[in-house]
């Protein structure tokens, strides 16, 4: 059955959820798209990070803060399990035909904003670092999820024990299309690094990088910890892990301490590969539904003002447009919705 709203937004994520209960709030009637049975999308997986009480600005509460907003708007139609099929240009903006698992529909509206979001990059695609076969090595998103399901004692067994945490995991690497920088993984990693210090006093911490990316004002405070706390930080990255001639639980490389100026190897019982962000893999496909070009990685490509396409009537929100940390995609979020009304005012929808 074809409902006719102000706008559709592709994509039920902390950006997509930001930017529906955006233009709700200003009265407009918004259809929210989501292909899961649930809202959250990546955010649902990220834990807090709260060291002894002291909030570490994760942004993992602002998931909850927006589907508590939207839970008090009644503008907001939610098609869960929903795909996206077809897009075609319609008197007065676009129709957007819809898959459900039991129904096919469609939705006209004013406007479209996609926020599908991103893809972590597969730990299994860096084969020299043996995710998926050495037990030794997680990422940081297994990490996450654990502290979430298990409660922040979750790697209380690590207490003594030496963790490595190795940066730009699949960031950073031309030569597997992804030239750039992922934004958030030095921070997540040094959250969760600096929250194992806090509970485990005798965890031997080392993070190895080619550099560390702290912006965002949010992360201050841990960083002005982090420097107090005895992490090490080495400024390398290994080329291959092994299982541990010594001990076969735990795992070795050698890396180039580049500062010291020599080839060591050295042993840990833990090894967190921080994986960066990339394009959805379905981009592509809903580029082109949509009529919208995409940046050399295969991010949604944007205008100047960062949020309009070259598609009038067609916006973006989120990481799906670059890597973004929670934080960083509701504020673009909330720069696309004001984008969005602005053009719809003026329009006159
Ligand atoms: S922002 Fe992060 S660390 Fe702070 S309370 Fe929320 S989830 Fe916990
Ligand atoms: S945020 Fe840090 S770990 Fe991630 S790609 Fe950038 S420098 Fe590397």
């Amino acid at each position: 059955m074809q409902k006719r709203q102000d706008v559709v937004v592709i994509g039920g994520g902390v950006a997509g959820i930001t930017v529906a209960a955006n233009l709700a709030q200003r009265g407009m009637g918004v259809a929210l798209v989501e292909r899961q049975s649930t809202l959250g999308g990546n955010a649902t997986a990220v834990c807090c990070k709260a060291v002894g009480g002291e909030c570490q600005l994760c942004g993992g509460c602002l998931l909850a803060d927006g589907l508590a907003t939207l839970d008090g708007l009644t503008n907001v139609q939610r098609l869960m399990e929903t795909t996206v099929t077809q897009v075609k240009r319609v008197a007065g903006g676009f129709c957007v035909e819809l898959a459900q698992p039991d129904a096919v529909t469609s939705v006209e509206a004013g406007a479209v904003i996609l926020a599908t979001g991103f893809d972590h990059v597969d730990a299994h695609t860096k084969g020299p670092y043996g995710y998926g076969i050495l037990p030794a090595v997680t990422t940081g998103q297994e990490m996450e999820r654990r502290l979430k399901e298990q409660g922040q004692g979750a790697y209380d067994h690590l207490n003594g024990q030496r963790v490595a945490f190795i940066q730009c995991v699949g960031s950073r690497d031309e030569h597997v299309g992804r030239g750039y920088c992922s934004q958030v993984c030095c921070r997540y990693a040094l959250r969760l690094a600096r929250l194992l210090k806090k509970r485990l006093p005798d965890v031997q911490i080392s993070v190895f990088k080619m550099d560390i990316q702290t912006s965002g004002r949010d992360f201050g405070p841990t960083w002005d910890a982090i420097t107090r706390d005895g992490m090490r930080f080495v400024a390398g990255l290994p080329a291959i892990i092994r299982r541990s001639t010594e001990n076969p639980a735990s795992v070795t490389f050698l890396y180039d301490d580049i500062l010291a100026g020599q080839i060591v190897q050295e042993d840990f019982d833990l090894v967190v590969l921080s994986v960066g962000m990339q394009p959805r893999r379905d981009a592509g496909q809903m580029a082109e539904l949509l009529g919208i070009n995409r940046d050399a990685y295969g991010f949604f490509a944007t205008r100047a003002d960062e949020a309009s396409t070259i598609v009038p009537g067609v916006f973006v929100a989120g990481s799906c447009a670059a890597p973004r940390s929670i934080a960083e995609s509701v504020a673009h979020a909330q720069q696309a919705a004001e984008a969005c009304y602005l053009y719809l005012q003026e329009k006159g929808s």
